[in-house]
């Protein structure tokens, strides 16, 4: 576990705004809490040769998930697409600032179009040309997908959680196959796992809880990505309580159709401390960082790393 560099107010800040706002936990808006600093780390190059952190951004595709990991060598995975269209072109446009050159690998977590219908789009643009696929039908549990530095484990997949198998009550439940990774970066533990069932539902529909015996497998995270969009199907309180993340990232755009995330989620979290984000008001960055990492709006710095104190400075 590394520490969080807490550039944003304190979680019992973000409450009251919340309360006031009267709806979901919202980031509040960048200019309300940009600290000191961003203004010189606006001016530095965003590029991975100058900025030697491991990075994640979940990127703002309105109703769906993308993730962009960049490894501090500038190797790349993108974890779902988005839906068609406005997936692409929020994906491009991240990879074209941030200055890659490659995205190596896209994972695919499951095949409903908020996570895979820009694909197609995206693999037609030279920066994918060369791209892995990795989908459910290829994804292999134990599995393990090195970035500098880290690895990235697939620990459930079609059902398949360790050498337990729910199979065939899945097969009919889309969401219930998605891909569940843990990403190991130094000390840094993060889960995501597409829109994973946790047992929620809206009767007569009920998910098969897979959370549950996915979550020792899991362990402790820093930060884990929200399944199914803060859908009341998943984020069952068993599974919060072995993850026990610091902070929670929501991909759900503004006004979508859906209503994600569900309010009772949203205050699941709340009532575990959990510092939640959501992208309705953009992509977000995590920066991981020399035993620490912070999370901001990537319209601030477009995901510049902060500056390592050299110690030998500090002394007198
Ligand atoms: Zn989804």
């Amino acid at each position: 576990m590394l520490n969080l560099l807490r550039w944003i107010p304190a979680f019992a800040g973000m409450t009251i705004l919340t309360i006031l706002a009267g709806c979901g936990p919202l980031v509040p808006p960048p200019s309300m809490h940009q600290p000191a600093r961003t203004a010189l780390l606006a001016a530095q190059d965003s590029s991975s040769e100058n900025n030697p952190a491991f990075r994640i951004i979940h990127i703002d595709v309105g109703q769906g998930d993308a993730s962009l990991l960049i490894a501090p060598d500038g190797e790349t995975m993108l974890i779902d697409t988005g839906p068609p269209q406005t997936g692409a072109q929020a994906v491009l446009k991240i990879a074209k600032e941030m200055e890659i050159t490659a995205i190596n690998t896209i994972l695919i977590s499951h095949n409903h179009l908020d996570h895979n219908g820009s694909l197609a789009e995206i693999l037609k643009d030279k920066v994918a040309a060369q791209a892995k696929i990795i989908d459910r039908d290829s994804a292999q549990i134990g599995e393990f997908l090195p970035l500098e530095g880290g690895v990235l484990k697939i620990i459930g997949v079609n059902g398949h959680i360790g050498e337990a198998d729910f199979t065939p009550f899945v097969e009919d439940d889309e969401n219930a196959r998605s891909i569940a990774l843990v990403l190991e970066y130094g000390d840094f533990r993060y889960f995501t796992g597409g829109d994973l069932t946790g047992g929620g539902g809206n009767p007569p529909y009920q998910t098969i809880d897979l959370e549950t015996p996915l979550a020792p497998l899991i362990g402790d995270v820093d930060i884990m990505k929200v399944s199914h969009h803060g859908s009341h199907t998943s984020s069952n309180p068993a599974f919060l309580e072995i993850l026990k993340p610091e902070a929670a990232i929501i991909s759900a755009g503004a006004q979508n159709d859906f209503f994600h995330p569900h309010p009772s989620v949203v205050a699941r979290y709340q009532k575990a401390g959990i510092e939640l984000h959501q992208t309705k008001n953009g992509s977000i960055c995590i920066v991981i960082n020399g035993g620490t990492y912070e999370i901001k709006p990537y319209a601030i710095d477009k995901c510049a790393a902060p500056e390592i104190p050299d110690p030998m400075e500090e002394m007198p």
